[in-house]
Order: structure tokens, then C-alpha cells, then sequence
């Protein structure tokens, strides 16, 4: 035995990947803290996750429970034509759920006293071994490892690798949930069991249904998530980046912020280009919002005792629907790694060079893979 104090990791970012992150290091039998900027409870974006393996695989390595079941399952997936004609349809069946029934299940199995909302890193330096982090309010915290969850305008990143930063990939997705009582049954006979695309000349929409606020799982008590990706030029996404409050976005347009103009410009085009299923749902959505995709891929992840993952490292595009199972397969796999560090002759650091070496191959194959689909599906030429 080598050790009996346990080493400490430091994680940055309270979002999926930083929560992934914690619940397994522990059950690695690590020490580890979130430190989350926002210091309120973060609100889903945009709702909807394919539940892949790599998510479940992470969650049950960490005991952390899910509800039962833990999302909705699609069977068929369909292709529907502007008319609403099923031109393909494939049994597929999959499991969809919330970004914020992963986030609860996981900030709840975590104690209370590891995580730290309302802290801002701002940098980080070594004391031999050790790394001190900084945040804005004075606070600093001293750890064996320091890890980046902190997405795709990561601090930690910037401080590392300033040269890689997002690329806008010429379109964007806009995104809405709408409860599932609340649309037309004849679109809701559709797309009910159903994952559904309707895809076109350099468009593409999807839905499916996924747990209600409350999770419930229930007939009537779920929602419809929707995706529409469109092309904009870099110009249009700017000035679609101003909010309903005047203020530019850096980034994207969360619910409730988006202008009331581009609300309304966006149901007037629903109908050029979308079949009856898909504009009812537009129809339905209160308060549509946007993300623009873009394309980020980091050449390391680990710089001596300071790491990157999940969305801090790379960015697949959502058509992967793979953001989420990375940066858990990131976090499961982390936690493997450095599992025997304290107790055995296994250091952090080459513990750390094996991860490295697996995780970027598979941050490359995902984003490669992503771009290629997102080109492909979009009629984008590079
Ligand atoms: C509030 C929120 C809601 C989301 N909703 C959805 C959704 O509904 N569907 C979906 O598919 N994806 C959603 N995502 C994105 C999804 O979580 C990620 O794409 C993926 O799971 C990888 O997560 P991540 O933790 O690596 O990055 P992110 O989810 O982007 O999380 C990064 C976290 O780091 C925090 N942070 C950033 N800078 C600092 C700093 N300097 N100091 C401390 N903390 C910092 C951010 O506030 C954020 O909470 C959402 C992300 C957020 C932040």
C-alpha cells in the first residue's frame, strides 16, 4: 500500500461533464470538488439526450440511480417528406431523456459539501506536484489534479491552447420542447415511438419525446424535443445573436432569450420548408432558442497535472448525439485510470498518458464523424 490519504482532484465546470467527472472519481476513491460559475441551479438548455451505453456504463460505475425507467424509448425511425409521406422507416429503438434528469440524478448523489456553485477559475499554478487553482473571488484550492469540465469556451483551455477555439460550421440548430398534451393530435399520432427526421435541400429536422420537468415518463406528461438545423451566413447568425434585451451573445441563444422578430421570422419560413408534423411543432414551441454549431478539437488533453475533457476538449456535432456519452466515456475512463494511482506503483502522470492516448483517438473518430454527417446532411462543401 502506498497510500492512505487520498489524492484530490480539483474539477471545474458543474455541467454534465464535470458532474460525470466527480461521481466517478469517487468511486475510484478519489477526493473531488465542482466549482461551477453559475451560482444558481443550471437550467436545461435544450433538453433533449440519446441515452447511449457510455453514459449508463459511467453513471453505474458511480452508483449513481437513475429513475426507472430513466428516458422514453423510440422504435422506428422515420424519414418523412414534405408532404408528411413516410419515405424510409427502420426499426432502430433507442432511449431518449433530458439533460436535466442526468443533471439532478447526478448532483444529487454527490454531497452537498463537494460542490461549489459561484466560483470562477481564472487560472492555475504548480507547487511540485501540486497544482494551485485561482478563482475570481480569492478563493484557491490546492489538488493533485486539476480538470477542465468547463465546455466549449473552456477558461482552463484558453489558459492552456489559445490558439484552439470554436469554428462556426454554417448552420445553426434551433431547438424547442413542447409538452406533450399540447400538440395537435394528428401531428402527435405521427411521431409518437417514433424518432423522426424530415430532411431536405440543406435542412434538417428531427424529434422525439423525452421526460416530462419532472421526469415523469408517463403518457401526456412527457415533451416533444425538436431540432431544426438551418444555414445562416456568419453575418445573420450576429445579428441573430442579439438578444430580446439588446445584449450580443457570444454564443448561443438559451430559452427565453431569443427576439421576438426572429420567434415570429421563423414560424413565417416554418412552412417553406417544413412538412405539416414538423411546422406543427414549430406552432407549438412558446419560446424556440439557438445554437450555432461549431467545430473545436483540442490536440492534448493533459498538461502535467491539468486536464481537459468533455466538451473543453473537443466538440462532436450534435448529429454524433454524442456530446454527452463522450464526455462520460472521458470522465468513466479517467476514473479508471488514476483508480490504482494512490494504492499501488502506478503514477498520476503515466496514468494520464494512457487516458490521453485513448481518449483523443476518440474525440477525433467522434468529431471527424460528426463533421462528415453535418456536411453531408446540410449540402455544405469544404
Ligand atoms: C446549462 C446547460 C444546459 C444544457 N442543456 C443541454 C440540453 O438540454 N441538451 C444537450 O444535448 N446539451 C445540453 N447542454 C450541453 C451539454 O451539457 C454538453 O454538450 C455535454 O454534456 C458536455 O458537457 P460539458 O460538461 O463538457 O460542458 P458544458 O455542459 O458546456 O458545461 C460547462 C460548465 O462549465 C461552467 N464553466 C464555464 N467556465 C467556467 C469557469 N471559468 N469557472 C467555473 N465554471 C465554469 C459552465 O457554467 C458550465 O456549467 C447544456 C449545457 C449547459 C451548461
Amino acid at each position: 500500500m502506498k497510500s492512505l490519504v487520498k489524492p484530490r482532484a480539483v474539477v471545474i465546470g458543474g455541467s454534465l461533464g464535470g458532474l460525470l467527472t466527480a461521481n466517478t472519481l469517487r468511486a475510484a476513491g478519489w477526493e473531488a470538488d465542482v466549482f461551477e460559475t453559475s451560482s444558481k441551479q443550471l437550467e436545461s438548455r435544450g433538453g433533449g439526450v440519446v441515452l447511449q451505453p457510455d453514459v449508463l456504463d459511467a453513471l453505474a460505475y458511480a452508483n449513481v440511480e437513475l429513475p426507472d425507467p430513466p428516458g422514453v424509448m423510440s422504435g422506428d425511425r422515420i424519414y418523412l417528406d414534405r408532404d408528411d409521406r413516410v419515405v424510409e422507416q427502420l426499426y432502430m429503438p433507442q432511449m431518449q431523456t433530458s439533460w436535466s434528469l442526468l443533471y439532478r440524478a447526478m448532483k444529487n448523489a454527490l454531497p452537498a459539501s463537494a460542490l461549489h456553485a459561484g466560483e470562477t477559475f481564472v487560472d492555475f499554478q504548480m507547487d511540485g506536484e501540486q497544482i494551485i487553482t485561482q478563482f475570481e473571488s480569492g478563493r484557491s484550492e490546492r489538488a493533485d489534479l486539476l480538470i477542465g469540465a468547463d465546455g466549449i469556451r473552456s477558461t482552463l483551455r484558453q489558459r492552456l491552447l489559445p490558439e484552439v477555439v470554436p469554428v462556426y460550421a454554417g448552420y445553426v440548430a434551433w431547438r424547442g420542447l413542447v409538452e406533450e398534451s399540447d400538440l395537435p393530435r394528428v401531428a402527435a399520432d405521427v411521431l409518437r415511438n417514433r424518432f423522426a427526421f424530415q430532411q431536405g435541400d440543406g435542412y434538417s429536422g428531427l424529434c422525439y419525446l423525452i421526460p416530462g420537468e419532472n421526469d415523469s415518463t408517463v403518457f401526456g406528461e412527457r415533451r416533444w424535443n425538436w431540432v431544426w438545423y438551418r444555414k445562416y451566413t456568419a453575418e445573420r447568425l450576429a445579428e441573430l445573436l442579439v438578444d430580446r434585451n439588446g445584449v450580443k451573445r457570444a454564443f448561443s441563444l438559451p430559452p427565453g432569450s431569443t427576439k421576438r422578430a426572429d420567434i415570429a421570422h421563423l414560424r413565417e419560413d416554418a412552412p417553406k420548408w417544413l412538412g405539416p408534423t414538423f411546422r406543427a411543432l414549430v406552432d407549438a414551441t412558446d419560446d424556440p432558442f439557438m445554437q450555432p454549431i461549431v467545430d473545436l478539437r483540442s490536440s492534448k488533453m493533459v498538461f502535467g497535472r491539468a486536464v481537459l475533457l468533455g466538451d473543453a476538449a473537443s466538440v462532436p456535432r450534435p448529429h454524433t448525439a454524442g456530446s454527452t456519452a463522450k464526455a462520460a466515456a472521458n470522465a468513466h475512463a479517467l476514473a479508471l485510470a488514476l483508480s490504482s494511482t494512490w494504492q499501488s506503483d502506478v503514477t498520476i502522470d503515466s496514468a494520464l498518458t494512457r487516458w490521453e492516448n485513448q481518449q483523443l483517438q476518440r474525440g477525433r473518430l467522434m468529431t471527424d464523424m460528426g463533421i462528415s454527417l453535418g456536411d453531408r446532411l446540410m449540402q455544405i462543401a469544404r
